[in-house]
């Protein structure tokens, strides 16, 4: 019987070449001499073939007792989630991180806009080291972390032995501020630069500001490099508008190759409708298509929201969606992201982000808040402010006439304060430095205490 040989192979074989090439295994049929072997899917079915076709046919022969051949077929499992969870990919035991399986480049629309990033996420997929580190920028939405995960699962898939490890800048700094609390650095530069052979980082402007992430992330790019692994970076600035990172940090990012990511055209947008669409199986009429692209703009998180939406109405009506339904799902979509846009900036944003840094600067200088904002020039009250107004400006991303009107100073001042904060840093002044970081570790603590 097909499952009872299938156990008597897997007892023959070592238990790590079991878990990570064979679990998928069926056996499909047992002919007078040829065993039939299926597999999870068709990348797998190379490598068997390769590293074990003959271990297995001995083993076959040897319990069965005679001589059979053996050949190996990938199973067809469901077709719409064929990229989705190969059991291969479940059970790698190199597995670092988790990757979103339909982030692949199968699943990503190269036009105009992309073909550069596209192209050289692709070459590091296949020759990683040869692009070294990659930068890629560009705006939200426009498909960065995309190319990022479609290189880790192209690499898990055809270079299972590289430890790859993707992670955003700001799981780098949390994982970081947990090492330093239970004094555990050792661990964590032993994990970052020893046993990672692909370092995927997300999102490094959250690291803007953050001097001491930087400089850890500076030594673990170094380490990476000087062993020859592959680093890809991805932004929404370019290197040069990361301007208050460390120069030695930025000029090791431009010293591989940086790519620019744009918003795609009108045609490309089309395109990506209709294969998002295609990728859950969801059939997208050429009108409705065409007016997704020209009404959902831009981010492309909102075109996918506005396909799971239409696949939403499609479940539960039965019927394909229409071009009325089309229109009420992205006026939704838009009403909405005005809203957010409204509440983000106004309410979440303000109120808890400045509070939390308003109220770290006053328990680091133990001032009170009056003081902040009376006339005082008492030292420690007019480093506070001048401090407090670097931090708006750098991390809250306010500008300078907000901060003005905030700490009731006039503009000049402001711009003052923030230069002479700057400075201070640029100098090395130990003292602005430790309280910045004080400050930061505060809003941090503040933020995990919520
Ligand atoms: P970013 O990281 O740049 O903010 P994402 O990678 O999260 O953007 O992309 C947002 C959404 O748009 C994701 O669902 C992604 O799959 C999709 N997407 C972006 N660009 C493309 C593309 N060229 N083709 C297909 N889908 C895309
Ligand atoms: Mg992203």
């Amino acid at each position: 019987n097909n499952d009872e040989l299938l156990e008597q192979l897997r007892l023959k074989l070592s238990r790590e070449t079991w878990k990570s090439w064979l679990s998928t295994s069926k056996i499909l049929d047992i002919k007078k001499n040829e065993v039939i072997i299926g597999l999870g899917n068709i990348f797998l079915k190379e490598a068997v073939e390769k590293k074990f076709g003959k271990v297995i046919k001995d083993t076959l022969s040897d319990i069965l007792k005679r001589d059979v051949s053996v050949s190996f077929t990938d199973i067809k499992i469901d077709n719409s989630k064929k990229i989705n969870k190969g059991p291969m990919i479940k059970t790698r035991p190199l597995k670092l991180s988790e990757f979103n399986t339909e982030f692949v480049f199968e699943s990503f629309v190269v036009g105009h806009s992309n073909r550069m990033a596209y192209y050289s996420a692709q070459e590091v997929a296949q020759s990683p080291g040869k692009f070294n580190p990659l930068f890629i920028y560009g705006d939200v939405g426009l498909g960065k972390t995309h190319l990022l995960h479609a290189i880790a699962n192209h690499m898990l898939e055809h270079s299972p032995d590289l430890r790859v490890k993707y992670l955003t800048a700001e799981d780098f700094m949390n994982e970081m501020m947990k090492a330093i609390r239970s004094k555990d650095m050792d661990n964590f530069r032993e994990k970052f630069r020893k046993s990672v052979d692909v370092f995927l980082i997300d999102d490094v402007q959250f690291l803007i500001g953050k001097n001491s992430v930087q400089t850890e992330l500076f030594h673990t790019f170094n380490s990476l490099f000087n062993s020859g692994k592959q680093v890809v970076i991805c932004s929404d600035r370019t290197p040069e508008e990361l301007a208050t990172f460390h120069p030695r940090l930025i000029s090791r990012f431009e010293m591989g190759l940086v790519v620019n990511i744009e918003e795609p055209d009108a045609g490309t947008r089309y395109l990506i409708a209709k294969k998002m669409a295609h990728m859950i199986s969801l059939q997208l009429s050429d009108d409705v298509a065409h007016y997704l692209a020209e009404h959902v703009d831009r981010n492309l998180r909102r075109m996918r929201g506005a396909i799971m939406n239409l696949m939403l109405h499609t479940k539960i009506t039965g019927k394909p969606a229409n071009m009325e339904t089309a229109r009420k799902i992205v006026d939704s979509i838009i009403r909405m992201n005005d809203e957010k846009r409204k509440y983000n900036s106004k309410e979440a944003f303000e109120t808890i982000k400045i509070n939390t840094l308003v109220n770290s600067v006053l328990q680091e200088y133990d001032i009170e808040r009056k003081e902040l904002y009376s006339s005082s020039r008492k030292k420690k009250i007019s480093e506070a402010r001048q401090i407090l107004a670097y931090m708006l400006k750098i991390y809250g991303k306010m500008n300078v006439k907000d901060i003005s009107k905030m700490l009731k100073r006039n503009h000049s001042t402001i711009s003052q304060s923030i230069k002479k904060i700057d400075q201070s840093l640029v100098l090395g002044n130990k003292l602005i430095k430790s309280k910045l970081d004080n400050i930061k570790n505060k809003m941090e603590q503040e933020k995990t205490d919520m």
